[in-house]
């Protein structure tokens, strides 16, 4: 049978209160979305996904693809739609024909398992729908609109997640019928129930564990639990050639020389850069900002740090501390220190205490001893979490 996963990463997170859509932090070190993927490509059952995104966060996705893809299993990529109903209904209509069975899942529930998939696969299968769900361990009241309170009988109830799996043709119909009749819901097993009577209840092994992540606090108990660290190592070096300025951490340096380069040729920063993208495992900053590209023409590698730090910031990291060592055997550096070290703090929104820039010469050994150049090294941590 032809199985498909509609997943939906489009919400915009508002409860949140992260800076932009929660699917794409990490949770120790992998992100919301990516876990999702893995489960489903776990799960063994599936021809294909597709991911139903905001137009907004394609570049965001690109980037996670790089960093932690590739994700064989999403075939397709469709945008999202005003409301959840609408982005779910544009992931169906993505679908090839031949699909038989959908299972439409939020990406914000990362810690479904092969388990709670099945179930519901199995039960869409034979009934047309199954929709995970667990006991509710709260007494549920319904509050009537005279203020009236009526307990309900908790044996009763059920609450439902994701997965939802259903028969796509049916599915597909239901949700044509629902935007051409306006009718407003909160799931798709309310859509199901609407036009087919009721959807099929299943439990499973893992249901109690499959939460939703909402707010900011899920996040940083999940993080605060287990913290993701990432180590990178940066090197670069620059000849030194007449009429160049020579800036390093920013500061513009009294030389009778300076770095040549596309840049501002800042030796210890771009060192420093390869170390944060190292740690992203982003590669190096010859990828992110070409030699070929005249936009870097003369910048100031202070800027390009900024975008850095932007990639940083949206793979839900932060940078626990950074260490720099410039070679150079001349200028004398030790005045500039202080500059310098308040620069990198300040592009690395940390805490000067987070910061070390040093110097060093080669007592007139190689390319910086003779002086044709200056080199630089740095290493950087990232600790997930703190910064959304
Ligand atoms: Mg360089």
């Amino acid at each position: 049978m032809s199985c498909w996963a509609v997943i939906v990463a489009a919400g915009r997170g508002a409860r949140s209160g992260l800076a932009q859509n929660k699917v794409f932090f990490p949770i120790a070190g992998r992100s919301v979305l990516a876990r999702c993927l893995d489960a489903f490509r776990d799960s063994d059952r599936f021809d294909g996904a597709v991911l139903v995104l905001s137009a907004g966060d394609e570049a965001l996705y690109r980037e996670l693809e790089s960093r932690e893809g590739p994700f064989e299993l999403v075939r397709q990529v469709a945008m999202g739609g005003e409301t959840r109903r609408d982005s779910v209904y544009n992931g169906l209509m993505a679908l090839p024909e031949d699909c038989e069975i959908v299972a439409i899942h939020d990406a914000a529930r990362p810690f479904v398992s092969k388990s709670v998939i099945d179930a519901t696969l199995e039960s869409a299968k034979r009934y047309g729908s199954g929709v995970i769900s667990t006991p509710v361990v709260d007494t549920v009241k319904q509050v009537g609109e005279d203020g009236r309170v009526v307990s309900l009988d908790r044996e009763r109830l059920r609450a439902v997640q994701t997965p939802q799996t259903f028969a796509f043709r049916q599915i597909l119909e239901a949700h044509r019928r629902a935007r051409s009749e306006g009718l407003a819901v909160t799931d798709d097993a309310m859509l199901f129930e609407h036009y087919y009577g009721d959807v099929r209840l299943v439990t499973a092994d893992g249901a109690e564990e499959n939460k939703k992540l909402t707010t900011r606090t899920d996040f940083e108990r999940l993080n605060g639990a287990a913290p993701d660290f990432r180590v990178g190592q940066g090197y670069d070096a620059h000849r030194l050639a007449e009429g160049r300025k020579l800036v390093l951490c920013g500061v513009e340096i009294p030389h009778d020389r300076g770095l040549d380069g596309h840049s501002d040729a800042d030796v210890a920063v771009h060192a420093l850069m390869d170390a944060l993208l190292g740690a992203l495992c982003l590669g190096d900053i010859g990828r992110h900002f070409p030699d070929s590209d005249p936009a870097y023409k003369g910048i100031s590698s202070m800027k390009l740090l900024e975008i850095v730090m932007a990639k940083v910031r949206a793979a839900g990291y932060r940078v626990g501390n950074a260490d720099v060592t410039i070679v150079a055997q001349r200028p004398k550096l030790a005045a500039y220190m202080p500059e310098m070290k308040r620069n990198i703090a300040a592009g690395l929104g940390v805490p000067e205490d987070r910061v070390n820039v040093k110097a060093t010469t080669t007592e007139r050994m190689g390319f910086e001893g003779e002086g044709q150049g200056i080199s630089a090294q740095a290493v950087a941590l990232l600790v997930s979490g703190s910064s959304m």
